[in-house]
């Protein structure tokens, strides 16, 4: 017998050891790859390893195919969807039986009551659960400013209102309220929010965004993630968030949507990433992939963004999900594939785990060309398996593998509830931004006599803007009950004139703006009223039929304000619109301006409270206010985008207000700015304080924003970026000492080297008018 030699044996049961740890970490290769807070039980794991074992190629590749409600639903012989819309069961079975499809989304340009909802979904999901595996599907909607295609629900301001509030509270709630109403319909999905940077206040969809800066963004989508998905417990009142547009979608060259991108990669992770890289740490679920294309590859085919940086670096252990048609779209509109197989092949391996296809017979197409590929190996079915668990894991993780739901109306009690409709209420007045007021005309007093006039007055479409009720938000009769300007100002004064001044009509797909008869005889009555209060802005729209071809805000409406003033009546400016649109001619003909956003339902009601001085307007500028069509600057700028070659001044920066501007009925002091340190280390903290009072009569909330000036860095630096802010409620002659903490991260820039890190040198801390020098040292001397 052959003597066993005990180093042997070390050896083998090391090799053994060795083995067992790879083949433990390669089995869960995708568990061990999870968000922290995106944990499943091992069963559940193991419950979707049994699932995936067991399916056919056709039904994984069904799990990854995501149609519209349209595809399944009663349709005329010329392909006219039945009224009232119905689900054809024979065309829901082939989708389910033969396709095995995994996902159904939206709703064809109408609003549903919480019964037909539940009619729908009960039918998808009860056909669903008759299926081999009985895999549910997963129903996503864009419920992006409350459950917008629900009767009767909270409707809260769009994001860019949200982010004028500068509270995150607010941003939770929404969060909160949005994802019970719309799981009270059955809906577990949500396509929201959008984290794309809103710098270029011509994309037609700016007012989807939380404005320009980086860290109010970030702070403000982080917490409206929290809200969807309850910090990760996801039950039956939460539902599981999509970040989109993954990424840089808001940037496109020309302005307009879906064209292309030029992002230089330190732009990209100092200014696009950051956002989506916040939510993917508070534990997103979802991601949809930009529909543009960023240095002239298509957001659908960057496997470099998708899965290195997505799903490697960072970790997301959830899903991809591509946006409207865009694996089609590679081939017809990108044109960076021959073929539609070959498209579906490049986004499937550039990491693309589920195809909004999404129409009927297309979809049909996308299953049977995906199953050829794996055939054909162009496709790994490890690749689709990676896929396929990912959607698993969300559907266990909002409770679609274990218990489905019987909906009934019992269970959700606060859909559209005083409680909520309270909550829209108070996002939408912290948001309003007063931006002038000039002799303290505002607040008004009750009986003042108004003249009431301009397009934006009387419409409650203009208030919520797209996505509500409709996708481009323009169709009236899924309104809810609430007032218009022209209702809420009519409660309020005992005397009112309403006028139009101007119209805004849709022609050939573009808003077109006329001038009314009445604004003559506005012009008259002016002479014996008090006040007038002139509503302009924008009809609602989005995506491409949004773009539009100048920031200008149309003559027709500067008109309005030019003859009021003429005959000299006050004028007060209330801006109904999603972007900042130029009105550098009639400020100066404005006593007192007001921007609303887009403040949905409640908007009307909160604009009044204002102007009547029942709330003290707190909300600040999420963006610069551009003072010319042609000069799109940030506050974030640079010192050489200062320079004036007319004057050789620094004057350049020149905007019609600033980012973060928005004045107040009371007035604020800021004193005694203090720091703890002068010399900042690696990790240590800087204390900073400061002493803030409210030197006026009223009570108000102050916003209190830190920015931070690094004074020579080896790539340029800014001349300031937001790092930190609070928002405070002082009493009037009340004082309060603010403090914040920032670290060398804090300080962080990506760098020549294309790494993040930290320079030593001077820095200085701004609040206000207030500032004080710190400098960054990389060793204690
Ligand atoms: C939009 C997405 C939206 C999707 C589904 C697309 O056209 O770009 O933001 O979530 O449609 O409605």
């Amino acid at each position: 017998m052959n003597q066993i030699k005990p180093k042997k044996v070390l050896i083998a049961i090391l090799v053994a050891l060795i083995l067992f740890v790879l083949y433990f970490f390669s089995n869960s290769n995708s568990v061990d790859l999870q968000q922290s807070n995106f944990f499943l039980s091992s069963e559940n794991n193991q419950k979707i390893e049994d699932l995936i074992d067991n399916m056919t190629i056709e039904e994984k590749v069904g799990q990854t195919c995501q149609i519209t409600l349209d595809a399944i639903l009663m349709k005329d012989s010329a392909g006219i969807l039945l009224e009232p819309h119905r689900i054809d069961q024979k065309k829901l079975e082939e989708a389910i039986f033969e396709y095995k499809i995994g996902s159904v989304l939206n709703v064809s340009n109408h609003t549903f009551s919480l019964e037909k909802w539940h009619t729908i979904i009960n039918s998808i999901q009860s056909t669903s659960l008759l299926s081999d595996h009985q895999i549910p599907v997963i129903y996503g909607v864009d419920a992006i400013h409350g459950a917008t295609y629900i009767k009767n629900s909270t409707l809260f301001p769009q994001e860019i209102g949200l982010a004028a509030t500068w509270d995150t509270s607010h941003a939770r709630i929404m969060g909160e309220i949005t994802a019970y109403e719309t799981r009270a319909s059955g809906v577990p999905w949500n396509f929201s929010p959008v984290l794309d940077l809103g710098r270029k206040p011509i994309w037609s969809r700016f007012f989807e965004t939380l404005g320009e800066d980086v860290y109010l963004a970030k702070v403000m989508g982080r917490s409206i993630v929290d809200g969807y998905q309850g910090d990760g417990k996801i039950d039956k009142y939460h539902v599981a968030a999509c970040l989109k547009h993954y990424v840089g979608y808001s940037f496109p060259s020309s302005g307009r949507d879906r064209t292309p991108a030029l992002i230089p990669r330190r732009t990209m992770e100092e200014y696009h990433l950051p956002t989506f890289k916040e939510a993917i740490n508070a534990g997103a679920l979802t991601v949809m992939i930009n529909s543009g294309e960023v240095n002239g590859i298509p957001g659908h085919a960057n496997k470099h963004l998708i899965t290195e940086v997505l799903k490697e670096n960072w970790g997301f252990a959830g899903f991809t999900v591509s946006d409207w048609e865009d694996l089609i779209n590679l081939h017809k509109v990108a044109q960076t594939d021959s073929t539609l197989k070959d498209a579906i092949a490049t986004a499937i391996n550039a990491g693309v785990d589920m195809s909004m296809v999404p129409n009927n017979p297309q979809y049909k197409s996308y299953c049977k060309l995906f199953v050829e590929l794996i055939n054909e190996g162009r496709v790994k079915e490890s690749r689709l398996n990676d896929a396929v668990r990912r959607i698993l894991r969300v559907k266990s993780k909002i409770g679609l593998l274990s218990d489905i739901q019987v909906l009934t109306l019992d269970d959700y009690p606060n859909f559209g509830s005083e409680e909520h409709r309270n909550a829209a209420y108070n996002a939408a007045a912290e948001s309003i931004t007063l931006l002038k007021n000039n002799d303290n005309i505002l607040p008004l007093a009750n009986d003042k006599s108004i003249l009431l006039i301009g397009p934006t007055a009387n419409s409650l479409n203009c208030l919520n803007g797209a996505w509500t009720h409709t996708w481009q938000g323009l169709d009236e009769s899924y309104n809810n009950n609430y007032p218009t300007i022209k209702d809420a100002i009519e409660q309020r004064f005992d005397e009112v004139r309403y006028f139009e001044g101007s119209k805004m009509i849709m022609k050939d797909g573009d808003e077109l703006d006329i001038s009314s008869n009445d604004l003559k005889i506005a012009v008259d009555n002016a002479r014996s009223l008090d006040v007038a209060i002139v509503c302009l802005g924008e009809l609602p729209s989005t995506e491409r039929p949004g773009d539009i071809y100048t920031l200008d805000l149309p003559k027709e409406q500067q008109l309005i304000v030019n003859e009021l003033s003429a005959v000299g009546i006050p004028i007060v400016l209330v801006l109904v619109e999603g972007r900042p649109k130029i009105i550098r001619d009639i400020e100066p003909l404005s006593d007192a301006i007001l921007q609303a956003y887009l403040p949905g339902d409640q908007g009307a009601i909160a604009l009044v409270d204002i102007l009547c001085g029942n709330v003290n307007p707190s909300g600040k500028l999420p963006y610069t206010y551009p003072r010319y069509n042609g000069v799109i600057m940030h506050y974030d700028h640079k010192q050489s985008e200062l320079i004036n070659a007319n004057t050789w001044k620094n004057d350049f920066y020149n905007p019609q207000w600033n980012f973060g501007f928005g004045l107040s009925y009371t007035s604020f002091e800021y004193s005694n700015l203090q720091i703890s340190r002068d010399d900042l280390y690696p990790n240590k903290e800087l204390k900073i304080s400061i002493d803030v009072t409210n030197t006026g009569r009223v009570k108000g909330k102050e916003v209190v924003q830190l920015y931070i000036r690094d004074h020579y860095a080896s790539v340029s630096p800014c001349l300031r970026k937001l790092k930190r802010f609070t928002k405070i409620e002082l009493e009037p002659m009340e004082s309060r000492n603010v403090v914040f903490n920032i670290s060398d991260k804090d300080l962080k820039f990506y760098g020549i080297d294309n790494k993040w890190l930290t320079e030593e040198g001077q820095f200085s801390v701004i609040i206000d008018k207030e500032s004080k020098d710190f400098n960054f040292k990389n060793e204690i001397n």
